[in-house]
């Protein structure tokens, strides 16, 4: 087959809800990706921020292979060690805490609402408030959740009791809480929004707030947690702990899974039945999370986040001192991002043709977000390339 050939099946068979670059990935190793063709790719925007620890990271697919030949799916009425060691790892690394394993991330900010409006039912407290700019994925009740209207259009009625702030004002927020507020949800760094940082000032005032009002506060870390931002989670970063925390993308290294994670003022209210997952956690998805912990941990790779990470902020400074079309450098670990001064779609166009991997989000955002285990060498590549990409660009 040749790209082509796939882009006819695509054409005939598969619903048009993406639109495609006209490349047809078929194999990657660390932080290379080859195509169809067998050209390759430096992939710095990995599987939509999925493959944190590069592609087919070896002790993941070792551990993938392993539990493939023992036990792929039992169902959630049986014990799994896997899971029960990955919920664990998790509470090890987070709060004290208990997870629900789902498939996804909408799946996850999906349970988080549920239970959150359960807690809250219990004080006659139903309303949820989110972020302007937020992406909280495409379910219903995710896609509401999300306070960008271009992802709302053509879906009405949607579900009821949502309210929109603006991220990082905490006049805002105050002025949308009622005495109905029953959960704060929001992305300690905004990612498809375009990767902006919430303020420690605010996180903590916020979390003065929910304890004040018994308000639960939901950190969406499906994008920043798994040591993308060189901590496990990055509520590390600013000394406060959410009520309930959402995982998924790199959790699975590459396999899907998603995770809530709840402390113990929500745990009692959750009981046999109150909700499940047929998929959630099963023993292929949750051996590759162990994997992926085990491997952040031995390789030390929350540290080259935070090394690297600077290092390529700085790198991108030094870019954007010769190019006036990026107007700012934004992030935390490596969860980078270029600002640019118009439509950034022609840049990541260029860069793909010349072999580097970058993303667009928002139009005129550049999301550069490399595997956790990143060389300055590979970066210095990446930065050549994108500095002949931008060329001409203004
Ligand atoms: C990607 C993303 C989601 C949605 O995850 P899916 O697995 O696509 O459902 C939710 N929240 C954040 C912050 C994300 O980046």
């Amino acid at each position: 087959m040749k790209t082509d050939d796939v882009k006819k099946l695509y054409d005939d068979y598969v619903l048009g809800t993406y639109s495609h670059l006209p490349v047809c990935l078929v194999r990657g190793k660390g932080s290379y990706v080859w195509d169809i063709e067998g050209k390759k790719y430096l992939d710095f925007f990995p599987g939509w921020a999925v493959s944190g620890l590069g592609h087919c990271p070896p002790a993941v697919t070792a551990a993938v292979k392993h539990q493939a030949n023992k036990m792929l799916h039992i169902s959630n009425n049986f014990l799994n060690c896997k899971q029960a060691q990955l919920a664990q790892k998790i509470a090890e690394h987070s709060f004290s805490s208990k997870t629900f394993f789902c498939n996804s991330g909408a799946e996850a900010i999906e349970a988080a609402i549920k239970f959150g409006r359960r807690y809250g039912n219990q004080y006659g407290k139903y309303e949820i408030i989110t972020m302007q700019k937020s992406f909280h994925g495409r379910t219903l009740a995710a896609v509401t959740a999300t306070g960008q209207v271009k992802y709302h259009d053509g879906f009405d009625p949607l579900p009821e009791g949502f309210k929109y702030v603006e991220f990082n004002v905490l006049e805002s927020l105050q002025a949308a809480i009622t005495p109905q507020t029953a959960v704060i949800l929001l992305e300690p760094v905004q990612g498809e929004g375009g990767v902006h940082v919430a303020t420690k000032e605010y996180l903590q005032a916020v979390r003065k707030i929910c304890d004040e009002q018994n308000i639960l506060l939901v950190f969406d870390e499906v994008q920043t947690g798994m040591g993308r931002t060189g901590e496990m989670f990055a509520f590390k970063h600013f000394d406060v702990e959410p009520d309930l925390m959402t995982l998924a993308k790199s959790l699975g290294g590459g396999v899907p899974i998603g995770a809530l994670v709840v402390n113990n003022k929500v745990e009692n209210c959750l009981v046999p039945g109150t909700h499940a997952s047929t998929f959630g956690g099963n023993p292929l998805v949750t051996a590759a999370g162990l994997a992926v912990f085990k491997t952040i941990e031995k390789e030390r790779l929350l540290e080259n986040a935070r090394v690297m990470g600077a290092y390529l902020r700085e790198k991108l400074k030094a870019l954007q001192a010769k190019h006036a079309f990026m107007t700012d450098i934004r992030g935390l670990g490596l969860m980078c991002a270029v600002q640019c001064a118009g439509d950034a779609a022609e840049v990541v166009k260029k860069a793909m043709e010349k072999g580097l991997l970058i993303n667009c989000t928002q139009g005129s955002v550049l999301r550069v977000m490399p595997a956790l285990n990143v060389t300055k060498k590979l970066i210095d590549t990446a930065m050549e390339i994108l500095d002949q990409s931008m060329e001409g660009i203004v």
